[in-house]
């Protein structure tokens, strides 16, 4: 039997397991993307990304890839609103323009792009990189040991069968994830609550839409809760349907007794008229839980993505949790295996995410029970957070990041709040570099970043001095030198620094450390930092 050799195997070759191949061969890192199906996703599911994951995949260089395709396929800027009927107009508005009041916080936007128009993007970025990504190949079983992680593959054509020995393996292979149960790990939260259909559907809705700038409707009538997404040129749609049925006591098997006709009856009700001519295409089944793995890691297995967690699809929160995941995974892996940090970084991994997942799954929980499902209680649900603390304002608390006191303990606040507090996402800035914009999230996604006040000359020679003494590679950003500035002056005051303070940024833009000015500077205080965020014990 042939043996593939290869330091990282992704099972799963959707979004997230793409993102993570992606993100690790930005890093220099060979990853291999075993997918047992024949291409990339061909169902739309998860549109909206986030700031946060646009920021993510700005440092990929796609955003403007995204953007475009976007434009071509959904109304920019789309609101979210809730009908009786698509005929009878909007009841309840929840968002009414996607972006509006939130352009201070990041250079990028939120977008709507499809999952089958992105997973393409992002396949052809990944293999530009570096990656390796091969459809119609199943991982069947996988056993690890104390130096690796060996995986059984089958090619799905052929039939063969072969093995790939790597160092770690992530698994991104879902919600039902073969590779989570294979090594032992539960869910835990809230079990299934709906076992709901997707209708993807042709008809033509252009006049019902042309002139109005939806992009989420969610439809509550007394037959049926659930929601559209339209793309443009609204000659067809999706309709996912979660309960139906009086809205006191709703049925919420949906998926049983599904059938073409069932499905043409649900969105004419849904649309309010049975006149509108509508074809079926096709109806997928799914279930609606929120839960969380119990772990994310094993000694080489890490769990990411919709195996590490499910959600609602209630606020677009599942995928963009999926592909934070993979971005916080990446550069840990790629730092251990190039020899620059211990293993005991990794489980950084486990200690920052666990928390932010169980987060976004409640999250998404409220607003399904206020949205779609009130007979579940409200009163038994986490009260509504800012949609922003949840997609930029997530806090890490691990062993790589060096708390500040008092800590309040909470897993989000809101990102114009935060300020560079550390374990949070250092803030957005614009600056300039040889006259060229840039953002301050530009600065960081491939080393260790000490960003410093324009006086902080002493943090910065402590930090050169323990970088190069320590071999920890390190890179040093400062108004003023090396053809950056600041040109509003305010950076300091984002994050919180006097003028002879300073930060350090992680590669994925979080906040590991920060001295608000030069009274603790010593040589010994930025090397232990600089050991400590790279999961060095001494
Ligand atoms: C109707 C709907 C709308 C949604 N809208 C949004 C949204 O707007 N925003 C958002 O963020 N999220 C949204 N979501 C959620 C989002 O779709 C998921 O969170 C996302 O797809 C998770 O990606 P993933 O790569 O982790 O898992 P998946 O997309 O489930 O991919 C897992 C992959 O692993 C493969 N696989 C499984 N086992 C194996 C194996 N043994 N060998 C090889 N391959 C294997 C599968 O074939 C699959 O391709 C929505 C979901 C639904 C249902």
């Amino acid at each position: 039997m042939s043996v593939i050799e290869v330091p990282v195997t992704i099972v799963g070759g959707s979004l997230v397991g793409l993102s993570a191949s992606a993100l690790l061969a930005r890093h220099g890192v060979r990853a291999l993307v075993l997918e047992r199906h024949s291409g990339t996703a061909i169902h739309p599911r998860a549109a909206h990304a986030t700031q946060r994951t646009m920021e993510i995949f700005r440092s990929l260089d796609l955003e403007t890839a995204i953007r475009e395709r976007s434009a071509e396929q959904f109304i920019q800027d789309g609101g979210v609103v809730e009908v009786e009927t698509l005929i009878g107009g909007a009841t309840r508005q929840f968002i009414a323009d996607l972006n509006a009041g939130i352009r201070d916080v990041s250079p990028c936007e939120r977008v709507f792009l499809s999952q089958s128009s992105l997973e393409p993007l992002l396949m052809e970025r990944a293999r530009e990189l570096g990656a390796e990504v091969r459809f119609s190949t199943e991982v069947t079983s996988i056993e690890e040991d104390s130096t690796g992680v060996t995986a059984l593959l089958r090619d799905r054509e052929s039939g063969a069968v072969s093995r790939v020995r790597s160092q770690y393996l992530i698994a991104a292979d879902g919600a039902h994830s073969g590779v989570r149960r294979q090594v032992g790990i539960g869910m835990q939260g809230r079990s299934p609550f709906s076992r709901s259909v997707t209708i993807y559907f042709r008809a033509d809705l252009r006049s019902l839409l042309c002139d109005r700038k939806w992009a989420v409707v969610y439809v509550n009538n007394p037959r049926l809760r659930g929601f559209f997404r339209f793309e443009k040129p609204f000659d067809s749609a999706f309709l996912a349907v979660n309960t139906e049925g009086d809205a006191a006591h709703p049925n919420t098997d949906i998926a049983t007794d599904i059938t073409p006709e069932r499905a043409l009856r649900f969105v004419a009700h849904a649309l309010g008229s049975e006149a509108i001519p509508v074809t079926i295409e096709s109806i997928m089944q799914w279930e609606a839980a929120a839960q969380s793995a119990e772990r994310l890691q094993t000694r080489r297995v890490f769990i990411a993505g919709d195996a590490a967690h499910t959600m609602p699809p209630t606020g677009g929160f599942g995928g963009n949790t999926g592909v934070q995941d993979v971005h916080n995974l990446a550069w840990k892996l790629a730092q251990v295996l190039r020899g620059e940090a211990p293993a005991a970084l990794l489980s950084t991994y486990e200690a920052e995410r666990r928390p932010v997942a169980a987060l976004s799954a409640e999250q998404a929980y409220t607003r399904y029970v206020l949205r779609t499902d009130p007979s579940l209680g409200p009163e038994r649900c986490a009260p509504l957070v800012n949609d922003l603390n949840i997609e930029l304002g997530y806090v890490y608390r691990s062993d790589g990041i060096v708390s500040e006191e008092p800590d309040d303990g909470a897993t989000h606040s809101s990102p114009r709040e935060s300020r560079a507090r550390p374990g949070t996402r250092a803030p957005h800035v614009w600056l300039e570099r040889r006259g060229c914009r840039l953002s301050s999230l530009d600065l960081y996604g491939s080393r260790f970043v000490l960003l410093a006040g324009p006086r902080a000359d002493e943090w910065c020679r402590y930090a050169r001095d323990a970088s190069s003494e320590e071999r920890i590679a390190l890179d040093i950003a400062r108004p003023g030198a090396e053809g950056l500035e600041d040109p509003a002056g305010n950076l300091s005051e984002l994050h919180m620094i006097e003028p002879n303070g300073c930060v350090l940024v992680r590669p994925d833009g979080f906040v590991a450390w920060r001295a608000r000015n030069a009274q603790t500077a010593s040589a010994a205080a930025m090397r232990s930092v600089l050991i400590r965020a790279h999961g060095i014990a001494r």
